[in-house]
């Protein structure tokens, strides 16, 4: 087998094991074994960049990055749905459609997936495009974006038609979002207040790899294109399941308005088992002849309607309001309720969000109030029922005290939270801002769990992750449920921390939306702790992707004494505050300050392995050629219309060798 044949066939099996694992939900390989071969194939695509497919299963991690969407006028136009809610209106609907076709109706009965909709476009059983739905007649390009979604297949199986389109919902399902979330609030950052939303800003972040880090979805329901071939849309269904698309299982084919009232009924139910959110039903005249002379309103299609679900509702009484407060000070209220069943679970608790919410609502402790569970995992009060209001209720007063500390609240200008501004004396934020540090993602401490941590500070032992370093065996056996042995594992799991790298460290002290990117981004720049320290807002607004808010944030931090002399403590320990010697080695920055486009194949290093230099040097890479861009580097098989605009903006052309010899 030759060195091309060997990459096809890598990239054969891998879509299989991918669909296998993502599709069907059902691996025969191991998740090392899978790794293990695309680290295979990796490497032969950069050996041999000649062989480059851009559907290759490698390009799943993403790294483009886009500035500007492109706008692309949808081929068909993507209507919009009309909406039932009643057996009435369902039964007009029919009533309707009779009278302009002929012969018996079948319906095809789906789910209503609520997420983003898409529109894929196949040529030759790859995928060319993906586009969003925007107004309908033209959207988004954001083909980079969908690439990285595991159950949008690249390379198609089967008997499929050489073009068509296919459209489906890009959705985030729910264990997804409650992870991100965790890890959002684990930043200090506000979480995502439903996977719909988050589901389509996901699509238009400019870097692919952010968004190939969220677990995103994709159900496909409608087929379109010329002379496929296909007579109906239950048809249609199992093809692109064939094709190897995830189509969901629960669609139905029935022969009457009744038969669609019972798939309504159940799945009114049963759709709170689903892995994702789903806001109706869609009932589609299957038949694709009875489709085409049933045509098209202005907005949306005769031969469909969709029947949405009530966001189950229930009343129950408000107890008590409860405020909590968080590592960085944020104060939430929480509504305390009598227990009541909601969609399949009991509920207890509801978030309140802020002063300005309470305050809209009008709610009162003792008020029976309606609780919602719609798009957002947590459930909502949507409002008070007043005719039950008794007379005596007494109005809501925000506290103006930290129910932990007792500091008097502050509110900054614009900003929605209330919070306690005892950053040093407020125990859930001393503990908090520990437990943050020794979290897997920061210091991944071994050994000491959050509750230790509590118990620590609670005992007088810790303040600050800095008193950390200075904890003995000795103090902490005597703890509840410590024994020799734990208080040993405790001691060298903080001890093993001085080797997590920078970035981590930085991430780990809890500056305020300074999450694991943006540490990565800072420790990369400045690359130790006191060019951060020094560095004024206006100078951290100038690195690549990091605002106002975000800098504002950093120099406050670093304005305060406390945090300087925690910093210096934590350097005596031995704690890593720049990046490492081994690393920096590598590093220069002869290219300041100059953007490259790197284009075509190159004989002495790879494609990566070029960007990685340019980057090392200080360099900038831009996927695009633009007046500021400062060299191209030009290797073999440049692409013409690259080379045109290079001309026409009069960009230097450089060789792979004359690159290499700017940065000896
Ligand atoms: P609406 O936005 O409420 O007008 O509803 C129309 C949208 O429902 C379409 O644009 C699709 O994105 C979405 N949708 C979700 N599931 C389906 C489905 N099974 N069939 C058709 N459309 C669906
Ligand atoms: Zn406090």
């Amino acid at each position: 087998m030759n060195t091309e044949q060997h990459i096809n066939q890598l990239r054969e099996e891998l879509r299989q094991h991918n669909y296998n694992y993502y599709v069907l939900d059902a691996a025969v390989i191991s998740d090392y074994e899978f790794d293990m071969k695309l680290k295979v194939l990796q490497e032969l695509e950069e050996k041999h960049p000649e062989f480059y497919d851009s559907n290759s299963p490698t390009l799943r991690v993403g790294g483009e990055v886009t500035k500007n969407f492109e706008t692309v006028v949808h081929e068909e136009r993507m209507y919009s749905l009309d909406n039932s809610y009643s057996r009435e209106d369902l039964t007009d609907w029919e009533k309707r459609i009779r009278k302009l076709v002929d012969g018996e109706i079948k319906y095809t009965c789906e789910l209503k997936y609520d997420g983003a909709s898409i529109n894929l476009t196949y040529e030759e059983g790859a995928l060319v495009r993906a586009v969003t739905r925007g107004d309908g007649i033209q959207g988004d390009n954001v083909t980079t974006n969908v690439k990285t979604i595991n159950t949008v297949p690249l390379k198609l199986k089967g008997d499929f038609p050489a073009k068509f389109d296919i459209r489906g919902e890009i959705v985030l399902p729910h264990e997804g979002f409650i992870k991100m979330n965790e890890e959002r609030v684990a930043a200090g950052e506000e979480p995502y207040a439903n996977p719909r939303n988050t589901a389509s800003g996901s699509l238009k972040l400019q870097d692919s790899s952010e968004t190939a880090k969220r677990p995103l979805d994709c159900l496909l329901y409608s087929i379109k294109g010329n002379k496929l071939g296909i007579t109906t849309q239950y048809e249609s269904l199992g093809k692109a399941r064939d094709w190897g698309f995830k189509v969901p299982s629960e669609s139905k084919l029935v022969s009457s308005i009744d038969e669609v009232l019972e798939f309504i009924t159940y799945w009114d139910v049963h759709r709170h088992d689903l892995p994702y959110e789903t806001d109706g039903v869609v009932i589609k005249v299957n038949d694709l002849q009875q489709q085409e002379e049933l045509g098209y309103t202005a907005k949306a299609p005769r031969w469909a309607m969709a029947y949405k679900f009530k966001a189950e509702q229930v009343s129950t009484v408000l107890q008590e309001i409860t405020y909590q407060v968080g590592r960085t000070g944020a104060i939430t209220p929480v509504a305390n309720l009598e227990p009541v069943l909601l969609a399949g679970t009991t509920v207890k608790r509801a978030s309140l969000h802020n002063a300005d919410q309470i305050e809209k609502l009008d709610i009162r402790v003792g008020d029976t109030v309606f609780v919602e569970k719609g798009g957002e995992i947590i459930p909502k009060i949507i409002a008070v029922d007043f005719q039950k209001r008794a007379q005596s209720l007494q109005p809501t007063l925000y506290i103006t005290e930290c129910p932990e500390c007792q500091t008097t609240l502050k509110r900054k200008e614009g900003e929605a939270q209330h919070y306690c501004p005892n950053y040093k004396g407020c125990p859930p934020q001393i503990i908090g801002r520990i437990q943050h540090y020794i979290s897997r993602k920061a210091m991944d401490i071994e050994g000491l769990g959050g509750e230790t941590v509590a118990l620590l500070v609670k005992e007088g032992l810790i303040m600050n992750y800095a008193d950390l370093y200075e904890l003995k065996k000795e103090q902490v056996i005597p703890l509840e449920r410590m024994a020799e042995k734990s208080a040993e594992n405790l001691v060298a799991g903080i001890e093993k921390s001085k080797k997590i790298p920078f970035e981590r460290v930085l991430f780990a002290l809890g500056i305020r939306y300074v999450g694991e990117t943006v540490a990565k981004k800072l420790a990369k720049h400045y690359k130790f702790i006191d060019a951060i320290i020094t560095a004024s807002e206006e100078e951290l607004v100038n690195v690549d992707e990091i605002g106002i808010k975000i800098a504002q944030s950093v120099t406050e931090f670093f304005a305060s004494e406390e945090n300087k002399i925690l910093i210096d403590r934590l350097k005596q320990y031995g704690v890593q505050l720049e990046v490492s010697a081994e690393k920096l080695a590598n590093q220069t920055d002869t290219l300041q300050g100059q953007t490259f486009v790197v284009s075509g194949v190159f004989e002495k290093v790879s494609r990566n392995e070029l960007k990685k230099l340019i980057e090392d040097n200080g360099g900038k890479i831009s996927s695009s050629i633009s007046s500021k861009t400062s060299f191209i580097v030009a290797g073999d098989k440049m692409g013409p219309s690259k080379l045109e605009k290079a001309k026409a903006l009069e960009i230097p052309l450089i060789s792979e060798d004359e690159f290499l010899d700017k940065i000896k």
